[in-house]
């Protein structure tokens, strides 16, 4: 695979898949940006220089691509500093469980903005330029439960489902244009959202995927970088499920 000299941006690139995109973009010969929320910028350096020790040179740039505003300057500033992006890794996200009984308009609004309309707000800055270049990745972060609903999650099956929605749409204004535009539906991955889980709710989950394990960042990581690669030019518009068997449709 190669992402040779390509410029790729991961937003929650801090994050626990996020770090591992940008991980294995860099060793796909990418220049990689991650994009952190403002709140994290005390996390910089040292998450930089976790990335130097593992062989990857990533740069940080801060922004909330919750709101419009925040979506564009923040590509504003990466453009301009960097140059053009060539692969977008819309990864930021939420979570703000709760039933629908209890849920707040806030909750809701939340976790819309963050995971879904993030996607607009940070793809749209982008998309033209990868139009007229005839080079683009664009590759969202979506999850098994936007294909199949959760319990206590209307707000992020709603925003995950609509992210593959988003996905879909798009892939028809990018194909003839050298841009392609997919969906990654990761599973339950170990990270800190899932390591905070009660160990019996996580052993109940285990025990429901048929691979009788949780998934890595890195596996993850893999799906993203082929569909990032050079040669992924006729796939678009896919959702592409990495769950262990979770939900096989
Ligand atoms: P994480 O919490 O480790 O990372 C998410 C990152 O997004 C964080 O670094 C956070 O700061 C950033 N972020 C949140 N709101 C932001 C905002 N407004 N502006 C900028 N950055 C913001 O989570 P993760 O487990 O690495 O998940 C990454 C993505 O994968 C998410 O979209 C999540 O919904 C999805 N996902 C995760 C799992 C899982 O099991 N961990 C499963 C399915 C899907």
């Amino acid at each position: 695979m190669s992402c040779k000299d390509k410029l790729a941006v991961v937003t929650g690139g801090m994050g626990g898949i996020g770090t591992a995109i940008c991980h294995r973009l860099a060793q796909e010969g990418a220049k990689v940006i991650a994009t952190c929320h403002p709140s994290e910028t005390d996390q910089v350096d040292a998450w930089v220089k976790s990335q130097i020790d593992n062989n990857a040179q990533v740069s940080v740039v801060a922004g909330d691509v919750s709101t419009p505003e925040g979506g564009a300057t923040l590509m504003r500033e990466i453009v301009e500093k960097y140059g053009p992006v060539d692969i977008l890794v819309n990864c930021a996200g939420i979570t703000r469980d709760t039933t629908m009984k209890k849920m707040t308009a806030e909750q809701w609004d939340a976790v819309i903005d963050t995971n879904l309309s993030s996607a607009f707000y940070v793809t749209q800055p982008i998309w033209n330029g990868m139009i007229e270049r005839g080079f683009g990745r664009v590759i969202n972060i979506s999850s098994v439960n936007g294909q199949r609903g959760q319990f206590g999650q209307v707000n992020y099956s709603a925003a995950k489902a609509g992210m593959h929605g988003f996905t879909m749409a798009l892939a028809y204004e990018g194909a003839a244009k050298g841009v392609t535009i997919n969906t990654v539906s990761p599973g339950y991955i170990e990270t800190a959202m899932t390591a905070a889980m009660r160990d019996d709710v996580r052993d109940a989950i285990i025990g429901g995927i048929p691979m009788r394990r949780m998934g890595q960042p890195e596996e993850i990581a893999h799906a993203v970088a082929f569909l990032a690669d050079d040669a992924s030019t006729y796939v678009t518009g896919a959702n592409l499920p990495v769950n262990g068997g979770l939900f096989i449709h």
